[in-house]
């Protein structure tokens, strides 16, 4: 039988919401045999992961293929009304539209996208269907919903009495301003997962900037941007500044870097360091989670306060992730 001890070495494992600040050292990267054994891993971003996760490891558990289990597990943040950074109850654009973004990309190179998409709960089951039934991999704005309408999904109204407070306070607060550094009014969920069959899958999806210009699209519907699978090698998705995230084609370069050799940690790693370099004037923050085809996950994030979910062998965690600044 195989041993299930587990080399998880580094990355500080902290109890929900809380952040000790502890910079683990670059090398000790959180990794286990996970792949070995055939055992599944699901890892995604911030503390609303863990929710996400309990859903994508029950499938996973049951030898679902990891594109169901990132699929269902995201749409758990996504019906969420108090997660106000994606799906049902996320912040509107300036002038008081949910506007929602979503991909998905699974084991064959497989990839579907929505952005710009209006008074749908679950973008990234809309995103799933743009890669299953029509020949392209992107659908936009008018021509989404009308796919997403036209394949028995239903118009709801997305603003929550707390989003749309929260907006009305912001139009008095900041002069129709669309984005301020310190306003920190995101947070995607990115969920990557290794199923037991050792095939890799990923979603993501997020209402993006609060109070963001309308018709302002992020990282996260991007494919290699938000998100990237290449079932050889490895997963990546990103969170924050997607402005930025965009720039340096992130999530692609964290599974690049991985097959290069890269551990995930130090993947991410190259993928900070490099906007940091190339995008003058960051200021915001910006993270990558990355897991590869060994089962070996980890996690990078510009600064401070970065968490990602893990579930692997049976225990659901929340990580703080290694930052540079
Ligand atoms: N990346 C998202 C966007 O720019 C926001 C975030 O993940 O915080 O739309």
């Amino acid at each position: 039988m195989v041993s299930r001890r587990k080399f998880i070495i580094s990355s500080t494992v902290v109890g929900a919401g809380l952040v000790t600040g502890f910079k683990p050292d670059i090398k000790d990267v959180g990794f286990s045999i996970n792949q070995q054994q055939n055992q599944p891993v699901v890892i995604s971003t911030w503390q609303h992961g863990i929710e996400a996760n309990e859903v994508a490891w029950e499938i996973l558990l049951d030898n679902g293929r990891a594109l169901d289990a990132v699929e269902q597990g995201v749409r758990v943040t996504e019906a969420d009304p108090n997660i106000t950074s994606v799906g049902y109850g996320g912040y509107p654009d300036r002038d008081g539209n949910v506007t929602l973004d979503a991909c998905i990309m699974d084991e064959n190179c497989n990839a579907g996208s929505v952005a710009f998409l209006k008074n749908i709960m679950h973008p990234i089951s809309v995103a799933r269907l743009v890669m299953e039934k029509t020949p392209h991999v992107m659908l936009v704005g008018e021509g989404a919903l009308r796919f997403a309408l036209a394949n028995g999904f239903q118009k709801e109204n997305l603003l929550t009495a707390q989003s749309k407070a929260a907006w009305e306070k912001w139009i008095k607060e900041n002069n129709y301003t669309p984005y301020k550094p310190d306003e920190k009014n995101h947070d995607t969920i990115g969920m990557i997962a290794l199923d037991k069959n050792g095939n890799l899958s990923g979603a993501c999806t997020t209402s993006g900037l609060g109070f963001k210009m309308q018709g302002r699209i992020g990282d996260s519907p991007i494919i290699g941007a938000g998100l990237y699978v290449d079932n050889e090698v490895g997963a990546a998705t990103a969170t924050g500044l997607g402005e930025a995230i965009i720039k340096i084609v992130g999530s692609h370069l964290v599974v690049e870097q991985m097959r290069m050799g890269k551990s995930p940690t130090e993947a991410c790693k190259v993928a900070v360091e490099r906007l940091l370099k190339k995008v003058k004037g960051f200021s915001d923050i910006a993270g990558f989670i990355a897991l590869n085809k060994q089962g070996e996950y980890g996690g990078y994030s510009t600064n401070f306060g970065f968490q990602y979910a893990v579930y692997s062998e049976g225990e659901n965690k929340l990580i703080n992730s290694e930052f540079a600044k």
